[in-house]
């Protein structure tokens, strides 16, 4: 059996990385590459209006920038409709799926329900219609796979325990929306998947993905990954970094300052090395260890970037 683990950049080639994008893709790197692990590139495309094949360039020639290889990369999510077709057909012949016809304001209107953190749980509206009912609405639907009332837990490698309800706190999920194009879930299950992916790092925002995916792993066959959520970039004044810091973005970062200073500088404020100090991915492979990155949001200081 190969125990060899296998981690992924997933990217969403929508415009230039920011240093939240750099963070996530050097500990996704660093945790594979420090045991002697593989990895995969793979560009999320799903959304063709904002992405290009030109910022997938630009990404790629960015990790080679930063010193953070990879062995393969799997076709684009763009490319992958036909294969993403067998998988919901699964979900069809399990009888799990159904045809949802609420509009966005139904969905998301005032009238909504919301649980009380704002979290909003699709209530199951179009799940019992009939043949009639379907038909009447003359277009074409989005499609739902259908929950349990169950829990899925995971202990996240940097979050700790982690666990939700499927069908309290989320509700039957869109996998294949009306016009026809895949949901990231479905996407990212599948090319996981396939990818024999063992290790999935990522930012924080994407933890309360993670059970959904375990759910469509059960549902294809596929093991359940490792998952270590990275906390969120924060500037001192306690500001989420985002894209919208233009100027802390590759394009204009790789004008002022080395790979090296950059990965140094997120090493020391993620806690894994104790001076701030330039240093190379592959240097700070032989200091990596898990149990030194935790928490939720990690203040960053920018200056000297
Ligand atoms: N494509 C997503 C992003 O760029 C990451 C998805 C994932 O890692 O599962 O934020």
């Amino acid at each position: 059996m190969d125990l060899r683990p296998v981690g992924r950049f997933a990217p969403t080639p929508s415009g230039r990385m920011h240093l939240g994008n750099v963070f996530a893709a050097l500990m996704a790197w660093l945790s594979v590459r420090s045991r002697g692990g593989e990895m995969v590139l793979r560009m999320e495309d799903l959304d063709t209006q904002r992405t290009s094949g030109e910022f997938a360039r630009v990404l790629r020639e960015d990790l080679s920038w930063l010193g953070l290889d990879y062995d393969r990369e799997t076709p684009p999510q763009s490319q992958r409709s036909s294969v993403y077709d067998e998988y919901f057909e699964k979900l069809r012949e399990k009888g799990l799926i159904y045809p949802c016809y609420c509009t966005r304001s139904q969905l998301h209107g005032v009238n909504a329900p919301h649980l009380s953190d704002g979290t909003y749980v699709y209530p199951g509206t179009c799940r019992s219609l009939t043949e009639a009912q379907r038909a009447a609405f003359g277009r074409a639907p989005a499609w739902r796979v259908m929950v349990p009332d169950r829990v899925w837990e995971l202990t996240d490698l940097v979050q700790g325990p982690y666990a939700l309800n499927l069908a309290r706190q989320c509700g039957d999920m869109v996998m294949r929306r009306a016009d026809g194009v895949y949901v990231y879930q479905l996407a990212v299950t599948v090319d996981d998947g396939e990818a024999g992916v063992t290790d999935v790092v990522r930012g924080m925002d994407l933890l309360s993905s993670a059970p959904r995916q375990m759910y469509l792993q059960e549902l294809f066959g596929f093991p359940h990954p490792a998952y270590a959520h990275v906390p969120m970039l924060l500037a001192p004044d306690g500001r989420r970094l985002s894209k919208r810091d233009r100027d802390l973005d590759l394009g204009e970062l790789r004008k002022r300052v080395t790979p090296e200073a950059l990965i140094g500088t997120l090493a020391f404020a993620a806690g894994l090395i104790d001076q701030s100090t330039p240093i190379s991915a592959r240097e700070l492979a032989g200091e990596f260890r898990w149990d030194k990155v935790k928490g939720e949001s990690i203040y960053l200081d920018c200056e000297g970037l």
